[in-house]
């Protein structure tokens, strides 16, 4: 999507400090960390949030996790959150499906 803060992050026109990139995902650090380790994992693809995934997109969430298991390791993270706010009241502020991954720190649990 023209518009789209992600796609444009995606595309390279916004710089990012990326973890790590293919042709279907990109992994980058969070402009404003919630904990020591925050970053985020992206589709290439737009996807407007985990309402908008379907069993024909679906493929790249689990890509995604498998990702998000690979990175964490690297990093040495073994205890870890990831997060997907869909919808305004979920705190969705990028309309572009992502997976913030954060450590670092104890988590609370219900989530706020
Ligand atoms: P959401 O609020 O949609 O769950 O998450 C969006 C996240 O994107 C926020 O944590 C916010 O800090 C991050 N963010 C917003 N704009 C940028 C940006 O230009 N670059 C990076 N790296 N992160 C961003
Ligand atoms: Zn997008």
């Amino acid at each position: 999507m023209e518009d789209c803060l992600f796609c444009r992050i995606a595309r390279g026109e916004i710089p990012s400090n990326k973890l790590y990139e293919d042709d279907e995902l990109l992994a980058f650090y969070d402009i404003a960390p919630q904990a020591p380790v925050h970053f985020l994992v992206i589709p290439k693809e737009h996807i407007e949030s985990c309402a908008a995934v379907t069993e024909e997109n679906s493929e790249i969430v689990a890509k995604a996790f498998a990702l998000i298991a690979k990175l964490t390791k690297e990093l040495g993270a073994d205890s870890f959150r990831v997060v997907s706010n869909c919808g305004e009241d979920a705190g969705q502020s990028v309309p572009h499906l992502h997976f913030h991954v954060m450590a670092g720190r104890p988590f609370a649990w219900p989530a706020g």
